[in-house]
């Protein structure tokens, strides 16, 4: 039996349920447990903490599958995980065709994340994409596939763990079919009343960035009569919410060609007038900068950068990003003006973004007040015991 033994006083942090063993809080192993095997986590003193899945090469060195000491880890074990999750999406979230299922820690399967996306015209059953980031889900991969096929009755499983992060599990970035039929080009599927194409293969993360349902909903709430500048804009998520919201006018902003390509495609998809829609493929902090520059001016803007911050040595610099993006972002807005703005780099938190955009308003020299705060939808749950999971928050600010 494979056996994890904690130094004294290091099962405090297993005891409030977070789902973590570092490596420096390991006394001993017992046995030879292979990279995602199953292994018992016992304190100092003997007493069982949990069965996890055990990662070598990590500093995660286990992490958590079950703290009830009756629950093994088999078979059955996941299927009941994976439709326990799937049950909770469908009662909670409706509206979309495009859900994560699975939200790694917080649906008990640590390092796993599952997206579904339903065709829009209803044929086929849609496609599911799943990235696997850790030894445990990847040891476990074939019994996750068929429960995954089996709860969500979609027999359509793409692989796209080609994230970096897998390196320090000691696994290589891999992609590629693991059910069912190939994806096609593009998906196209449908969010608010919204049609996206979704390209699985070849598109950021897992096609699409479903985290932000919420809020490009709250957007077309907003939009209308608006002129609106939305900066990284991937394939026009927001663009398009304000086109469906009523927006007179809408500029977007990315460097990647290909997503505007796609954003293109999604204004013929919806059939909204191209007229109305200027796709600028630049750098959005030259842009944002330019803009102000030559005097234009917007009713709303929407910044949703990527990750500045991919650790904890880079929160300075990542902060001087998002101030320099949020007072120009600030300065382009007319009176009343709306600004949607948002961080998702887990090493900056709420509190620390709001004092950034603070500053940000200070120098632009207006008085913003915050409407709302923002984050990220009911199918990114959120674990008590495992604030690290937090990582996208916004801000909807108003000028006056
Ligand atoms: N809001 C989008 C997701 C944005 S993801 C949605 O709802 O779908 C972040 C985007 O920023 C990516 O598309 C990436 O290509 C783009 N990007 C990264 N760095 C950039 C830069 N310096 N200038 C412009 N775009 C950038």
């Amino acid at each position: 039996m494979n056996i994890v033994t904690l130094k004294p006083s290091k099962e405090k942090s297993l005891l409030r349920r977070h789902p973590w063993v570092y490596a420096n809080a390991i006394d001993r192993v017992e046995g030879k447990p292979a990279p995602g095997a199953t292994v018992i986590v016992r304190a100092a003193d003997g007493r069982f903490l949990g069965r996890a899945a055990y990662s070598p090469h990590s500093q995660i060195r286990a992490r958590v599958w079950s703290f009830d000491e009756n629950e093994p880890i088999d078979h059955a074990f996941f299927k009941r995980r994976v439709q326990r999750a799937v049950a909770d999406r469908r009662a909670m979230v409706s509206g979309t065709g495009a859900v994560r299922l699975i939200f790694g820690e917080a649906d008990g399967l640590p390092g796993l994340i599952v997206d579904h996306y339903a065709e829009d015209a209803g044929n086929g059953r849609g496609q599911l994409v799943c990235q696997f980031m850790a030894a445990g889900v990847e040891a476990w991969k074939e019994a996750i596939v068929a429960a995954l096929t089996s709860a969500t009755g979609c027999p359509n499983v793409y692989e796209r763990s080609d994230v970096s992060i897998r390196e320090k599990e000691g696994l290589e970035q891999v992609t590629g079919l693991l059910a069912g039929d190939e994806p096609p080009e593009t998906i196209v599927t449908n969010e608010n009343g919204v049609r996206y194409h979704v390209d699985v293969r070849n598109g950021h993360k897992t096609g699409f960035y479903v985290d932000q349902r919420d809020n490009r909903a709250l957007v077309q709430t907003y939009a209308s009569e608006r002129e609106v500048l939305n900066c990284f804009c991937y394939t026009g998520g927001f663009s398009l919410a304000a086109m469906k919201g009523g927006a007179k006018r809408v500029v977007s902003v990315d460097s990647s060609g290909e997503a505007l390509a796609t954003a293109q495609k999604n204004v013929d998809a919806n059939g909204f007038d191209a007229q109305r829609a200027t796709w600028l493929d630049a750098d959005a902090f030259k842009t944002l900068r330019r803009l102000y520059d030559e005097g234009e001016r917007f009713d709303l803007v929407v910044l949703d950068p990527p990750k500045f911050a991919a650790s904890r040595e880079h929160v300075d610099r990542a902060a001087r990003a998002y101030k320099d993006i949020n007072l120009t972002g600030l300065k382009l807005l007319r009176p009343g003006g709306l600004l949607f703005t948002y961080s998702c780099s887990g090493a900056i938190d709420s509190a620390l973004f709001q004092k950034i955009v603070a500053g940000a308003a200070a120098d632009a020299k207006v008085d913003a007040r915050i409407l709302k705060r923002l984050g990220a939808g009911v199918d990114h749950p959120l674990l008590t015991a495992f604030p690290e999971g937090e990582y996208l928050k916004g801000l909807l600010l108003q000028i006056p």
